[in-house]
């Protein structure tokens, strides 16, 4: 074997994302440097209208973090103190924390077969729910739209808001609609490992909604308007210009990223073909952006100690459902069925690896490796 066949696969690697457009970023920051101009400004809203037009969202507004943008779009709502929002346990744990953030309670629903919000789950909890409902968050997750017509027409018929978190959905898409496009207001994250990922933090709300857009604005800088002046109480939540123009860079290529990260997949399903392991359920309309590729086992723990064994490593998004996790367990409300299926997710999932520049050897590794460990 040569050299090459031990070097360890990453599972992401955000770092070889900033060495293919090195040159062009360096001169990013550079030029932001050079301006005079450290928040918001021309690079943030230059950034803002590319985006929009790459989701196909009216409006988008730059802002801290993804967790940020979830906070944002859930106050720009008017959801505060009382009010109950339902979205999954299955999820980052983000999604969860927003809603306590703006004082509201979470209600977690269990998730499908594609790791989306079950609307099956949706329908009996709103069934068993009293009045206070506002909202229901619908988390894209691994990169693959949720159920959104059946979520919508369930939400619609309830007058509650949709909220899409599309933290790991750049780009994905369901009958042609856009992720981010579908709901009343979308969070995104530019987390560095997101399939499109600032050197840093970043997040951004888009919405259809000019009103809300225009709120946005004001809630991310003191509640201003009019400079000096706060007409709400606001925050402060705002995109760098440095990581404006980075993203600047990134979204050029995020199509491509895309692409490359479905002929991964690809060559993942074929390679997984008479091995115990079953390839990724998809959702039929659905444009997959596979933020993660992932695939279940009983005996996962093992699985991926095998895999490292051989060099090759995983990650687990999530080992233990929010609703389980210490800060939140035996205190957040659950849907009545419970939530069945999102505990045995989180007990089998595995990540492979999967980033834009793992490149076909590394791939063949992969697969050889499952393989051999996966009979
Ligand atoms: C990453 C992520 C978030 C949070 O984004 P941050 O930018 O890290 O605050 C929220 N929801 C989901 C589903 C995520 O994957």
């Amino acid at each position: 074997m040569t050299q090459a066949a031990f070097s360890p696969v990453p599972q992401t690697d955000p770092r070889a994302g900033y060495l293919a457009q090195k040159a062009e970023i360096d001169a990013a920051i550079r030029r932001v440097l050079d301006s005079g101009r450290y928040i918001l400004g021309e690079e943030v809203e230059a950034f803002e209208a590319e985006f929009a037009a790459f989701v196909g969202a009216p409006h988008a507004i730059a802002v801290g973090s993804g967790t940020d943008a979830l906070v944002l779009a859930l106050r720009a709502l008017g959801i505060g103190p009382g009010d109950v929002v339902m979205s999954v346990s299955h999820t980052a744990v983000a999604t969860v924390a927003a809603i306590e953030l703006v004082g509201a309670l979470p209600l977690l629903i269990d998730i499908d077969a594609c790791y989306g919000l079950d609307p099956d789950s949706l329908a009996a909890a709103l069934d068993a729910t009293p009045r206070q409902v506002k909202a229901v968050i619908a988390v894209h997750l691994y990169g693959q739209p949720a159920a959104m017509p059946a979520i919508l027409a369930l939400a619609r018929g309830r007058g509650l808001a949709v909220v899409e978190d599309c933290a790991q959905a750049h780009g994905a898409t369901l009958d042609g609609r856009g992720a981010g496009t579908m709901g009343d207001i979308a969070a995104f994250s530019f987390y560095p490992t997101k399939n499109l990922g600032a050197l840093g933090d970043g997040g951004l709300v888009a919405t259809g909604n000019a009103g809300l857009a225009d709120k946005l604005r004001a809630l991310r800088q003191y509640g201003w308007r009019e400079r000096y002046v706060s007409d709400i109480p606001g925050q402060n939540s705002r995109l760098d210009p440095l990581q404006a123009a980075i993203l600047r860079v990134k979204l050029q290529r995020l199509a491509n990223d895309n692409r490359r990260r479905q002929a991964i997949a690809a060559a993942y399903d074929r390679g997984l073909a008479g091995t115990s392991l079953a390839p990724p359920k998809r959702r039929a309309g659905g444009y997959h952006v596979f933020h993660q590729y992932v695939v279940e086992s009983p005996r996962r723990d093992e699985l991926r100690e095998a895999l490292r064994a051989r060099g090759i490593m995983t990650l687990v998004h999530y080992p233990v459902p929010v609703h389980l996790q210490p800060a939140y367990r035996g205190r957040v409300a659950l849907a009545p069925g419970g939530l069945a299926r999102s505990e045995a997710a989180a007990a089998r999932v595995v990540g492979l690896p999967i980033y834009p520049q793992l490149d076909d050897a590394q791939v063949r590794q992969v697969i050889a490796a499952l393989r051999d460990c996966a009979r």
